[in-house]
């Protein structure tokens, strides 16, 4: 049995070792530890072994569980990696720092709204619906550089882009598209992220440019 702290060594280990024929530095790539499912006795190994980046899908969920740990430890950098309804922008300003889910121009007002209130800006990944699959979010490609467009109007920073490939089948082309359509479409520095790769890929990913990476399966175990 190996525990999280040796599972978060290999995992980082492996990051290093594909990031050498890529010519890129593993600094370079953010890895976000996904904690959905889990609660804090799962979590705190990770934390005393030095990881402070976490994402979770759900804001309900993270609301009861995050502040508590983040109180201990204030550098913890909280990512929302699933899917964000209107309605829950206001929680999900407050609690995250990063968002990866803005798709729609709904959401994007609702975001603008609630970051404005707040009086704080919550850097955001444009997730895009890269496999064209009419059941999953994300930006229809066709429609990326208008919506871009529509992000900085509303003054929401932009972090980059974000997919999830289709299941079921190699996701390698979809790293390389949404690598592309960044290129495409001129993002560069802090707009240039990339937030793709799972625990089945993230090496792929990251030798196809992924900035942020979100691991879970792997460094937690089987989700119950
Ligand atoms: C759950 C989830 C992950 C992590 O998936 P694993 O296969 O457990 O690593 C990554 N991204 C999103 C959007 C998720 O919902």
């Amino acid at each position: 049995m190996t525990n999280a702290a040796t599972r978060l060594a290999e995992i980082r280990a492996n990051i290093a070792r594909v990031c050498k024929p890529a010519r890129r530095s593993p600094e370079d790539v953010t890895l976000i530890a996904v904690s959905k499912t889990h609660e804090a006795p799962a979590i705190q190994p990770l934390i005393d072994a030095g990881q402070r980046v976490f994402g979770e899908n759900r804001v309900q969920e993270a609301q009861g569980k995050w502040p508590a740990l983040r109180e201990a430890h204030p550098d913890i950098e909280l990512h929302l990696i699933g899917q964000l309804q209107s309605n829950k922008a206001e929680e999900a300003v407050a609690l995250f720092d990063y968002i990866h889910s803005l798709d729609r121009p709904s959401l994007l007002t609702a975001l603008a709204k609630a970051m404005d209130k707040a009086g704080r800006r919550v850097p955001c990944f444009v997730q895009v619906n890269i496999g064209d699959e009419a059941q999953k979010g994300g930006c229809p490609i066709a429609e990326l550089p208008a919506f871009l467009e529509q992000v900085r109007a509303a003054d929401i920073p932009l972090a980059g882009l974000m997919c999830i490939p289709p299941a079921e089948t190699e996701a390698a082309p979809f790293f390389a598209l949404l690598a592309k359509l960044a290129a495409d479409v001129g993002l560069s520095g802090g707009e240039a992220g990339l937030s793709m790769g799972m625990s089945g890929d993230y090496e792929t990913a990251v030798m196809l440019g992924a900035t942020h990476v979100r691991v879970g399966t792997a460094l937690f175990g089987a989700r119950g």
